[in-house]
């Protein structure tokens, strides 16, 4: 395991999967707020045009008016589109619909792959004190999954606990190889967790056993359950954590926390 206690910077890791519905906003939100909790300083960069990550975190449209759309394509300085949100050492890049024409705009911009990275290593960051940074994806493997890959040092993969699940796993491992091929020579997989799941439905329970049989040490040992309070919580612009903190939800969100915490914690003295 690479000693991360001599990195410099924070830990940037790449929620994706180009599969939509599976739980990736939900896994940014949730395990974000979750390392807060634990005393972690962590930024959510929402980088799917639908701005899900943005509602559920409290940013109300009206108030994105510096978003990652304005960070990757004008190029403003990150500290005008870095907000604080209710949870203390929670913060968020917002993303607005405007996103969805960057993949357009930037076609012929030679470092159009580089933007985010670009963005997320600028001196401007070092005042935040960060200690993860977590990229909200959208559903496909488009040039904005392509910068946060770039910019990333791990992904993070949500896999919902349904048929099929396994199915645009190795589109996503070949784009991840591909990046590391190209851009990114270290990018890691930081692991996979089961999303959605439903202990008393055997579907779930075959999508664990194939995921543990084809992957085996990257899925993580925490499940995240079906639980309603998770999918209300959105609509109360908070994560589960604030909005139910003793939800099963709630708790399996900061058993992977502490999971990926665990791993990534300085060697002891
Ligand atoms: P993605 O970002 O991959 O498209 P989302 O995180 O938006 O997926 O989740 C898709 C839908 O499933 C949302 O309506 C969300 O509220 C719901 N959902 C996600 N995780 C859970 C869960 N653990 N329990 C119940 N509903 C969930
Ligand atoms: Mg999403």
């Amino acid at each position: 395991m690479p000693d991360l206690s001599q990195r410099n910077g924070p830990h940037i890791m790449a929620i994706a999967n180009q599969k939509g519905g599976v739980g990736k906003t939900t896994t940014s939100i949730n395990l974000a707020a979750a390392m807060a909790e634990a005393g972690r300083r962590v930024l959510v960069v929402d980088l799917d045009p639908q701005g899900n990550a943005s509602t559920g975190l409290g940013v109300e449209a009206a108030d994105r008016e510096y978003t990652t759309y304005e960070l990757l394509v004008d190029d403003i300085p990150l500290e005008q589109a870095i907000q604080k949100t209710e949870t203390e050492g929670l913060f968020i890049i917002p993303a607005t619909v405007d996103l969805s024409s960057a993949d357009i705009e930037l076609m012929s911009n030679e470092r159009r792959s580089f933007l985010l990275h670009a963005a997320l290593r600028q001196d401007a960051m070092k005042p935040f004190d960060f200690d993860f940074i977590l990229i909200d994806c959208p559903p496909s493997l488009n040039l904005l999954t392509v910068n946060a890959m770039v910019a990333a040092h791990s992904v993070l993969v949500p896999l919902q606990s349904e048929f099929f699940a396994l199915e645009g796993l190795s589109q996503l491992m070949l784009s991840i190889r591909e990046v590391r091929q190209t851009a990114n020579p270290e990018l890691r997989i930081e692991g996979v967790v089961l999303t959605m799941y439903d202990r008393r439905n055997n579907l779930s329970q075959q999508v664990e056993l194939d995921a543990r049989e084809n992957l085996g040490e990257l899925v993580f040992r925490t499940r995240i359950p079906r639980n309603v309070r998770v999918s209300e919580a959105p609509s109360y612009a908070m994560p589960v954590l604030s909005y139910d903190p003793k939800s099963k939800g709630a708790r399996a969100y900061q058993a992977l926390a502490q999971e990926i915490l665990k791993k990534h914690a300085p060697l002891a003295a």
